[in-house]
């Protein structure tokens, strides 16, 4: 792959780092020190030894609590390494990953939850595989630890996925993940509104490989995503690497045309053989049902994809950005 001229090149100020580490907030004021002490420690510790530099990116995804202000000293203490996106509005943990992968100065760039779900302590087990020439380094977490409903829900989801595109992750949910600076750039330039970026990246990917990393509870707060956020993002994955949901439809609406005709055609012949009867409303009226509810699931998921069509045609960037703290202020 060619390599892009990304904004952060193109930049007088920019200066390439090896890692960019690259972290979504929401509300997290009561994670962030812990985060940032925890990060900080296992980076400075594995620079040192490897002799590398790295930088952190916060984006801040309209957090209503004290995280820009705690995100704010953390730039004033290390100016350097430290940079803050903030945003205008709550657009979402993948628009607060994008924004963050549109200025980027690292080789390798490593996706962190601001939560410590996923320990920050499993970095350098990511860079060993980056080291060992893998363009793109997913994860498994290992014991996971959230309630029953979202690991069964995930499950399926999960399996749902692996049938309808060629994607192959153990686990998609789970965002500690490693990726090279092609890979990034090219999302970065894509623009996609609604995406999924573990699967995207997958997609560009030319030597992927997963590792099994911790798993541990939320250290504070609760989970950012509602039952709506999370269906968001279940639907945008499944229709944005694919059209089988589309092709099942079709295939269904062909299937119940050709047995509703049978019937159509049975019913007829009974009018012309017996003459007109009453009998069979109800069953009328269920298959009339049924088949309304199969219209409108159908005009749902082109709705979905003509959504797509449009979002992605009116160039909308999908987020704005309120504020810059760093060196591409
Ligand atoms: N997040 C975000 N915007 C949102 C929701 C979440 O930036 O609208 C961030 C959140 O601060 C955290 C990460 O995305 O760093 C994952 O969120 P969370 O841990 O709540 O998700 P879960 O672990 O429940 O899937
Ligand atoms: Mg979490």
């Amino acid at each position: 792959m060619v390599k892009k001229q990304t904004p952060s090149a193109a930049s007088p100020l920019a200066k390439e780092r090896d890692f960019s580490i690259v972290v979504p907030i929401y509300n997290e004021e009561e994670s962030l020190p812990i985060l940032f002490e925890r990060l900080t420690k296992v980076m400075d510790d594995y620079t040192k030894k490897t002799s590398t530099t790295y930088e952190i990116i916060f984006t801040n995804d309209g957090s209503k609590d004290r995280s820009q202000a705690i995100l704010e000293t953390y730039y004033k203490q290390r100016p350097h390494q430290v940079r803050v996106i903030e945003f205008n509005g709550n657009y979402g943990q993948h628009m607060a990953i994008l924004a963050a992968f549109e200025t980027v100065q690292g080789k390798t760039i490593i996706n962190l939850d601001a939560d410590l779900q996923n320990p920050p302590e499993e970095i350098p087990k990511l860079l060993e595989k980056i080291n060992q020439g893998y363009d793109y380094v997913g994860s498994i977490r290992d014991g996971r630890k959230d309630n029953w409903f979202r690991t069964y829900a995930s499950r399926i989801i999960n399996k749902i996925r692996s049938m309808i595109t060629n994607i192959v992750m153990t686990d998609q949910g789970c965002m500690l993940r490693a990726y090279s600076r092609e890979i990034v750039d090219e999302i970065a330039r894509l623009h996609e509104t609604s995406t999924f970026i573990p699967a995207l990246a997958y997609t560009l990917s030319r030597q992927p490989t997963e590792i099994l990393v911790r798993h541990e509870e939320r250290v504070a707060g609760v989970s950012k995503y509602s039952f709506y956020k999370l269906f968001r993002v279940t639907f945008d994955l499944a229709t944005s690497f694919s059209i089988v949901p589309l092709q099942i439809f079709t295939f269904l609406g062909f299937i119940v045309s050709f047995f509703s005709g049978l019937l159509v055609a049975y019913l007829l012949l009974r009018r012309l053989i017996i003459g007109p009867e009453a009998e069979g409303l109800f069953t009328l009226f269920s298959i009339l049902y049924f088949l309304a509810g199969m219209i409108l699931a159908g005009i749902g998921i082109m709705g979905e994809y003509l959504g797509r069509i449009f979002l992605s045609s009116s160039k909308r960037r999908g987020f704005l950005v309120r504020k810059t703290l760093g060196q591409n202020d």
